[in-house]
């Protein structure tokens, strides 16, 4: 006897209106065990994040034939995969309800018997308001607000919309997909009574960094939005609160709008210059080019931790190293207290703040934060004394080499780092389009492992300036340059916060 799948109910879901931050908790739960997504072609590459690597996608622009043409085929391919056992999850921008055909999509999986849930997303109406300063109700100017379509068939001669009902609205009209007919609609509310002063805004790619909005009186804006370029996706915002947009626009404004930026650090460890990025208004994209591993052989490290009291100087030149040290040292049974006696060096901020971590001081942190310059610092210390080095198996010598004149020094490998990039991952494919504005690279083994990732075509972007690199160091610039390539801005401060300063001062002399 052959048992049939379990059906799990297919997800209909809301994407938000492009920022990556605007999805629900819902959204990411269902994408993260979602064995199918099909997405629509708006629906930002960075969502996508959240889907595991196995999972299957498809993008329904993707398929065969024209826009009304592909729905059954889209109904289709829902039902298969659900009646399989797939978890099918149908990302779409916004809300599935609002001007997204979610009602079809739900009906035609009723009618094959398939269960579904339906999961809201911050409709375009609400992300633009919110981004570009304008409250779509205030007690002062209007308490009601009405989302219409501006999109109907250039053929049709009844309008399908009230255009008299709508200009006698006595709130916010806000228009969906209406770029190609706004002159027409302008002319159909302004004929039908409202006033051709009313304050008017139309809003591109609003909540991404490609947003740009232009404000301008109701007669004015179609004219307005022809001498800025301004296409779909846009939405039409028209009354007399799109004033106050004056006074509380803010996101627009932000140094890194639009730049997108692609961060190839761990995924571990960046989450922090991301945020950094994004506040600035980055789109940023991952590609984590390393990874950490254990270490091929644990033999060195636990002979050395099991002899802890033979050295004066535990020395960390990365957060990495301070954190696979002490997770050894308690898969072995022990604590910290076997640490207690030791003097601890870190390179540089980050390494000190993974030690606090643990409730413990550097007793040593350069002023510049390089092998150098913690070199140089630890030479008058630890003269004659003992000094365990626990680092990646692999990096420059010099820290060794440098003490190795004044005192005796064990190197431990406590961790493994390799080159991390999937050759077919989505940023790289961002990259090779010429989707990238700069890349940060946060270390020399991270610049060699992207560099070595990359095909002629990415390469030649580099080269062209089209896409700029944004060094850490010194040492990471000599890394890149080995390579070829040269490297438009280094950071005064070795540390992401010094790379994100790079990036904008870069910035602001373009
Ligand atoms: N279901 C979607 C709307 C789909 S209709 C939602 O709830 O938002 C597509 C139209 O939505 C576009 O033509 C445009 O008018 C608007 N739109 C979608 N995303 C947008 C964005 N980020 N900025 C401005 N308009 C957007």
């Amino acid at each position: 006897m052959s048992t049939s799948p379990v059906i799990h109910p297919v997800a209909l879901v809301g994407a938000g209106p492009g920022h990556p931050g605007l999805l629900t908790l819902r959204a990411v739960e269902l994408l993260g065990r979602a064995d199918l997504v099909l997405h629509d072609r708006l629906v930002p590459v960075r969502l996508l994040d959240h889907v595991p690597a196995r999972a299957q996608r498809i993008c329904v622009d993707s398929l065969h034939g024209t826009h009304p043409e592909r729905w059954p085929e889209i109904y289709q391919i829902m039902i298969e995969a659900a009646q399989q056992g797939q978890r099918v999850v149908r990302l779409k921008g916004g809300d599935p309800f609002v001007f997204g055909r979610g009602g079809e999509e739900a009906e035609a999986l009723r009618q094959a018997g398939i269960p579904y849930e339906i999961v809201p997303g911050v409709t375009a109406a609400l992300g633009a308001g919110a981004f570009a300063g304008i409250p779509l109700t205030h007690r002062r100017h209007v308490s009601a607000v009405a989302f219409v379509t501006g999109h109907e068939k250039p053929d049709k001669t009844d309008s399908f919309l009230d255009w008299a009902g709508l200009a006698r609205f006595p709130g916010t009209l806000v228009v969906y997909m209406g770029m190609a007919r706004l002159p027409h609609i302008v002319e159909m509310l302004i004929a039908n009574g409202k006033p051709a002063q009313t304050p008017a805004a139309a809003v591109h790619w609003a909540t991404t960094g490609q947003q740009r909005t232009v404000t301008a009186p109701l007669s004015e804006l179609p004219a307005a939005v022809q001498q800025a370029g301004l296409k779909a996706p846009s939405l039409v915002i028209i009354g007399s609160v799109v004033s106050l947009r004056a006074e509380l626009a803010w996101f627009e404004a932000r140094p890194l709008l639009g730049k997108r930026i692609l961060v190839t650090r761990p995924r571990h460890q960046a989450s922090e210059i991301i945020a950094r990025l994004e506040e600035l208004g980055a789109d940023v994209s991952q590609l984590p080019a390393v990874e950490i591993r254990e270490p091929a052989d644990w033999t060195r490290v636990d002979r050395a931790l099991g002899n802890l009291s033979a050295y004066q100087w535990l020395v960390f030149t990365s957060a990495n190293g301070v954190d696979a040290l002490i997770r050894r040292l308690r898969f072995l049974g022990r604590d910290l207290r076997a640490l207690g006696s030791l003097r601890l060096a870190v390179i540089g901020p980050a390494t000190a703040d993974a030690l606090r971590r643990y409730h413990l001081n550097p007793d040593l942190v350069p002023s510049v934060y390089d092998s150098e310059s913690l070199a140089a610092a630890l030479k008058e210390r630890v003269t004659g004394q003992r000094v365990l080095l626990a680092r990646a198996d692999r990096g420059r010598d010099v820290l060794r080499e440098q003490l190795a004149h004044v005192a005796e020094v064990e190197q431990v490998a406590v961790y493994s780092q390799v080159d991390a990039i999937e050759p077919n991952s989505e940023a790289l494919e961002s990259l090779r389009r010429g989707e990238i504005d700069y890349v940060t690279l946060t270390s020399s083994n991270i610049a060699r492992s992207l560099v070595r990732a990359l095909d002629e075509q990415s390469l030649q972007l580099i080269r062209s300036g089209a896409v700029q690199l944004v060094s850490i160091s010194p040492v990471t610039s000599a890394a890149i340059r080995e390579m070829g390539l040269s490297v438009a801005a280094e950071a005064q401060e070795y540390t992401t916060d010094g790379v994100v300063q790079a990036l904008l001062t870069l910035i602001r002399s373009e």
